[in-house]
């Protein structure tokens, strides 16, 4: 029998785990099962540069509020925050041209009989148009196609064209006038853009429905056949894929922070059910 719950919450970070490997998904979001391995070493680095990177989350969403970049410059404290801050600073110096703002904007509409939801660095509205911007602090630039095609790439802009109305005076954004852009906080002068048009999004909808439609249906969550994806995995001890984890160097990204969502289920704009 299948053991989701409904309505269920999906989120670009589910639907990763589920597309990298279906036991994980089961592990943590139906068992929620906190296994003790780490997931990169060296595991101190590798937890500083986490807590470093949703620090510097919330240095930027406090200056897209309003406050003063110099006040903002002194808690950026380590090497890498105040490397990370000054890049972000000197590309972002004037955020009010980029148009009307919303940092951790909160989306999210039905899906099948569950909930797709996604918190977004920022969107900026200008003129009917829509940027989504995602701030990462990867150690490594990723090549553009493999961030093509991440679940975050098509649940965002997919989202943002199917529910976010509301910062469109009322009127659904048209997909074509979408476009989401990763700034990396290593590399600020090489962002990754990605435009949106009505194909994509029909594709995107067919997609996820599939793969929300399968995991609900599913009866048994199989083990990845790439092992590659369990070095970085804190389940490994659990599916007896290894004890040792992988270099934090070798796969930043897959060590990348899981969405914890800590929202204010009244703040979200929801499309009705
Ligand atoms: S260790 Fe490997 S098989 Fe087990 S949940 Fe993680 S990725 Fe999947």
């Amino acid at each position: 029998m299948n053991k989701l719950s409904a309505p269920f919450t999906f989120s670009q970070s589910s639907l990763q785990d589920y597309f990298d490997c279906p036991r994980r998904f089961e592990l943590r979001y139906i068992e929620k099962l906190d296994w003790p391995a780490v997931e990169a070493e060296p595991v101190a680095e590798n937890e500083r540069r986490m807590a470093d990177g949703n620090f510097f989350h919330r240095l930027a969403q406090q200056f897209l509020l309003g406050l003063p970049a110099e006040k903002l410059s002194k808690l950026a404290a380590s090497p890498d925050l105040s490397r990370w801050w000054d890049n972000f600073a000197q590309t972002f110096s004037s955020p009010s041209d980029l148009g009307s703002l919303h940092p951790e904007a909160v989306l999210s509409a039905p899906i099948r009989n569950h909930r797709l939801l996604a918190k977004f660095d920022l969107i900026a509205v200008r003129d009917g148009r829509a940027t989504i911007y995602d701030w990462k602090t990867y150690h490594k630039r990723p090549k553009d196609e493999w961030m093509a095609i991440r679940m975050q790439t098509k649940v965002y802009r997919y989202l943002l064209a199917h529910a976010g109305s509301h910062l469109n005076s009322g009127q659904p954004f048209a997909p074509e006038s979408i476009q989401m852009i990763y700034w990396y906080a290593d590399f600020p002068s090489e962002p990754s853009t990605f435009h949106y048009d009505a194909s994509l999004f029909k594709r995107d909808e067919a997609m996820l429905e599939k793969l929300v439609d399968e995991i609900s249906s599913l009866e048994t969550f199989e083990l990845t056949g790439d092992e590659g994806k369990c070095r970085f995995c804190a389940y490994r001890s659990c599916c007896n894929r290894g004890v040792g984890a992988g270099d934090w160097k070798d796969a930043e990204a897959e060590a990348e922070v899981h969405e914890t969502f800590d929202i204010n289920f009244e703040q979200i704009a929801e499309i009705a059910f």
